[in-house]
């Protein structure tokens, strides 16, 4: 046993008994962790929006090896997203980004730069008036940081550099360019994405959120472009992105 100190965001939490709420949290130190937050749904000091999913907090507690829950001990406010509760289209984005990061990580392994993302992508969902835009740019970050953003730039089949509208293989991510894909029509496909989304990319990476004119992005382009991207992120884990039902619907029906 031993005295641990980490800072982690709340992905998921529910209540458990009756007064106790577990959470899945992910932490930059140990990856996703389970903690049980004894008392806290009857305490008056401790504010419940403590354990409410997207807030970051500093963690103090006793870790055992062998055990798979941790109780939290001492605990300090870092970041809460109040901010977005009144906003649906907001909280649905915050909601993917979480679960996101929730099925594509497991526990143990150190992911400060996974966890710097996903706080400073909440902090920017706070004030901005482009919220898709944040999680589109917070998932292809997340893809390259976990090594499995392929070059998109070019067409997978010929190696050309795409320079107009072109479709995805959800299975491997891979872009096909116009002329390969009338060439060769195989199935498995999305539907064909302008080639502007490509600069939004090439802006997520190059340049700051806030200097990127994102008016001149369409956000259906974008919708769609995201929303085959959680469509390959669902086979490559081999898991169900449940939050993509509601931030897609018209996708799914
Ligand atoms: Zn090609």
């Amino acid at each position: 046993m031993e005295i641990q100190k980490c800072k982690g965001i709340i992905l998921q939490s529910r209540a458990s008994g009756e007064a106790d709420t577990i959470a899945t949290i992910f932490t930059g130190e140990y990856g996703k962790r389970t903690f049980i937050f004894k008392g806290l749904r009857k305490s008056q000091r401790r504010s419940r929006s403590a354990v409410e999913p997207g807030t970051a907090l500093q963690l103090v507690y006793y870790h055992h090896e062998n055990k798979p829950v941790t109780v939290a001990g001492e605990f300090t406010l870092l970041q809460d997203i109040l901010q977005v509760r009144d906003n649906l289209g907001k909280i649905l984005n915050v909601y993917f980004m979480l679960e996101m990061v929730d099925k594509t990580s497991a526990s143990g392994d150190p992911a400060q730069d996974i966890y710097n993302l996903l706080y400073s992508a909440l902090t920017t969902m706070k004030t901005t008036t482009y919220p898709l835009h944040i999680t589109l740019c917070f998932t292809l970050h997340l893809l390259h940081t976990l090594g499995i953003l392929p070059d998109i730039y070019r067409c997978s089949f010929c190696g050309t550099v795409i320079t107009s509208s072109f479709r995805i293989h959800i299975d491997d991510f891979n872009t096909i360019c116009h002329s390969c894909d009338r060439a060769n029509p195989a199935s498995n496909r999305s539907n064909s994405i302008p080639l502007e989304v490509l600069g939004f990319v090439n802006d997520s990476f190059c340049k700051k959120f806030s200097d990127i004119s994102h008016e001149k992005y369409n956000e259906s382009d974008l919708l769609h472009f995201l929303f085959s991207i959680s469509l390959f992120v669902e086979h490559y884990f081999h898991t169900k992105i449940k939050s993509k039902s509601l931030l897609f619907s018209d996708y799914e029906k």
